[in-house]
């Protein structure tokens, strides 16, 4: 079965008697060319001994190109209904497993060390946009993948690149460029889905850094750091240290804010996430 044509999906799910759901994200690819080069970025030619985990088989067309190139797939679903479709769709397919359950509530370093050990670990999906932010932030604070290939709304795609100090600057841009190099690879017409959205998606990777921007940072006190720092944006950044890591948390800052050669008045969203990463050290020697 052809799973990128319109009319043999539509045949499949009206025999399954299958409604699309907004409020999942549902919007299946129909355009050949976009699960083939998706899947082709996650696991280039000649790259072995790759598990990827997905999230939102859907029909199973990307999963489908995953599993020809990856020696793993698993694959999780939140919508029920889709088991008898996945079950016929993805047949034969010995290397896939779909999972039912919602990803939101998976521990991705459990599970990746349970379902691909020994595998070099790649995350990719066609996310479903409702849930792009949770599920990108728990794969960049797990850590454990070494690269993630997502396909999100291209606004989205660009408030996670988007630069320190500017309005789209958030805690995940922050997370993502302090673990990741980020690239947008390219751009996905609303008309290769169905039901067409109303926007334009971009598929965008990020390659976890080999060489971390700051070595020997303390990782959740990263998190913590950057998170206090979004948590009152209006506020100077030592007012919202210090909030949450007190008279330690002011002195940081200041020692930070003077290395950095930055005013005393800064506030966290002008921090670049190497500087978060440097503030976590001046911290880190207070607590
Ligand atoms: N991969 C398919 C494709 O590209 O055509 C479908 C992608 S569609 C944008 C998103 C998929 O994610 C749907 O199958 C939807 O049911 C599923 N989904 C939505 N929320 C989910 C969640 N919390 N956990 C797991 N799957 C979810």
């Amino acid at each position: 079965m052809n799973l990128t044509d319109i009319r043999e999906i539509e045949a499949l799910l009206t025999r399954h008697g299958f409604h699309f759901s907004k409020t999942l994200g549902q919007n299946f690819l129909i355009a050949p060319w976009v699960p083939e080069r998706i899947a082709r970025a996650a696991v280039p030619d000649g790259e072995t001994q790759v598990g990827v985990v997905e999230i939102g088989p859907g029909v199973g067309c990307l999963t489908e190109q995953l599993a020809l190139r990856a020696e793993k797939v698993l694959s999780l679903e939140l919508d029920e209904t889709l088991r008898p479709v996945l079950a016929e769709t993805l047949s034969g397919r010995d290397n896939v497993e779909i999972v039912f359950g919602d990803a939101r509530k998976v521990d991705f370093s459990a599970i990746v060390e349970e379902k691909h050990k020994g595998l070099r670990h790649v995350f990719c999906a066609n996310l479903p946009y409702n849930v792009t932010t949770p599920i990108l932030t728990a794969l960049i604070e797990a850590g454990g993948f070494e690269k993630i290939v997502v396909m999100i709304q291209k606004e989205a795609a660009r408030r996670l690149c988007a630069a320190a100090g500017t309005e789209d600057y958030s805690v995940l841009s922050a997370l993502a460029q302090w673990r990741a190099e980020l690239q947008v690879l390219f751009d996905v017409p609303a008309d290769c889905f169905l039901p067409r959205p109303k926007v334009t998606s971009s598929v965008i990777e990020l390659r976890r850094r080999a060489v971390p921007l700051v070595a020997d940072t303390d990782e959740k006190l990263f998190f913590r750091v950057v998170r206090a720092a979004f948590a009152q944006r209006r506020k100077t950044l030592s007012n919202a240290l210090s909030s949450t890591f007190g008279t330690a948390g002011r002195e940081a800052v200041a020692e930070a804010l003077d290395a950095f050669g930055m005013d005393a008045r800064t506030r966290g969203e002008a921090l670049g996430a190497e500087q978060f990463a440097l503030l976590t050290k001046a911290l880190a020697k207070r607590l």
